[in-house]
């Protein structure tokens, strides 16, 4: 077996071994057709195949509705915080929360097209003062009446904040998953549109789904370049011009390899088992902490910081050296983070804590 070491990168991130075992078999001789999947034309019969299988998966991963389209785009999430207000903002106003660095990124862009007379953005609640630790209540938030879309952020990859169920509100919900996308079942009729950069728990970086309600298409700005469009990019299936044909593919063989995992709740079941074997060590020492109120801890991204922060460079050394690899925390909030996405097995973050305490005994 390949030698594979515990990953816990933030992103771009782990992919199933097993899915690069089949790339790699696949790779310069695909189905026997003597080439590979990179070098065929997205438009082929050959290859629409697995378009169309990559989004059957999905939909039944996630149980999507019928009425939600599902469009497998470039540009990353990051480009979906230009597309977003350019498709529906419209002139309209749209409400945003604050609750860490990413959903922070996704109103400051908006609010430039804001100001070109596009509508108006209307924050209504930032964690800030916690330092993104806690979520305001929202009986605190100042919502709009007629908001055009609501938008937050289901887990900030950064500050490890996850939100697990999304808010009750009047307007369309929008929200970033990028790096919770198919970690637990969600109910997808809860939302207006579901997007996620693939490079967490889909695949290579490239490629950024979304999933939209119908209803919520043609209305575009009559600036939106096309290709951000949604209602053009539905029509034409995610092909207006070429799309990441390959990141497509392995994201397609991850579906599979997820469904032969059981889906999403089995997956979801061990996801929760791995976040809460991270959490109990941290808690149970006062070595490590955690600042994130108990009801937001991210089950994907699990920061901790040591009590003595000039041990920081000490731990990450010897994690490495023990054979644990990327676990420096974003520079915003420092010490240590561990992304414990899909394909990171349990056995990995057994690894990790095993370490951990070892490391707390040698030099607490
Ligand atoms: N949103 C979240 C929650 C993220 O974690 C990231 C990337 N780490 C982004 C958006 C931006 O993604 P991209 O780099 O694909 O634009």
């Amino acid at each position: 077996a390949p030698n594979r070491v515990p990953n816990f990168s933030a992103g771009p991130a782990t992919i199933p071994t097993a899915v690069l075992s089949r790339a790699q078999e696949e790779l310069l001789d695909w189905q026997g057709r003597g080439l590979s999947v990179m070098e065929v034309s997205h438009r082929s019969k050959e290859y629409l195949a697995i378009t169309e299988k990559a989004e059957s998966k999905l939909r039944s991963l996630m149980d999507i509705p019928d009425n939600y389209k599902v469009l497998f785009l470039q540009g990353g999430a990051s480009l979906q915080f230009s597309a977003i207000p350019l498709n529906l903002l419209n002139g309209g106003r749209a409400d945003y929360l604050t609750t860490g660095a990413w959903s922070g990124k996704a109103v400051k862009e908006a609010a430039r097209y804001a100001k070109l007379g596009l509508g108006e953005t209307n924050v209504v609640a930032t964690g800030k003062e916690s330092n993104f630790t806690d979520v305001p209540d929202q009986s605190d938030w100042n919502l709009s009446e007629d908001a055009a879309y609501f938008h937050y952020c289901a887990n900030e990859t950064i500050h490890g904040l996850q939100i697990f169920e999304p808010p009750t509100v009047a307007a369309p919900i929008i929200v970033d998953m990028s790096s919770c996308i198919l970690s637990q079942p969600i109910d997808v009729s809860k939302f207006g549109m579901i997007y996620a950069g693939a490079q967490k728990n889909i695949g290579p970086a490239g490629l950024v789904i979304v999933i939209i309600r119908e209803n919520l298409l043609g209305q575009a700005s009559e600036w939106c370049p096309l290709l951000m469009n949604y209602e053009h990019q539905a029509d034409k299936e995610s092909m207006s011009n070429t799309p990441a044909t390959y990141s497509w593919y392995l994201a397609g063989l991850v579906f599979e390899w997820l469904e032969e995992q059981g889906g999403v709740a089995a997956i979801g079941k061990i996801n929760q088992q791995k976040a809460d074997l991270l959490y109990r060590t941290i808690d149970n020492s006062s070595f490590y902490n955690n600042p994130v109120a108990p009801k937001y801890r991210s089950i994907m991204n699990v920061p901790f910081t040591l009590a003595d922060s000039s041990l920081d460079k000490v731990f990450l050394e010897e994690s490495e050296k023990a054979g644990l690899l990327h676990l420096k925390g974003h520079r915003d909030v420092g010490g240590m983070r561990a992304s414990i996405y899909n394909a990171v097995p349990l056995e990995w973050v057994q690894q990790l804590v095993d370490f951990m305490i070892e490391f707390e005994k040698k030099h607490a």
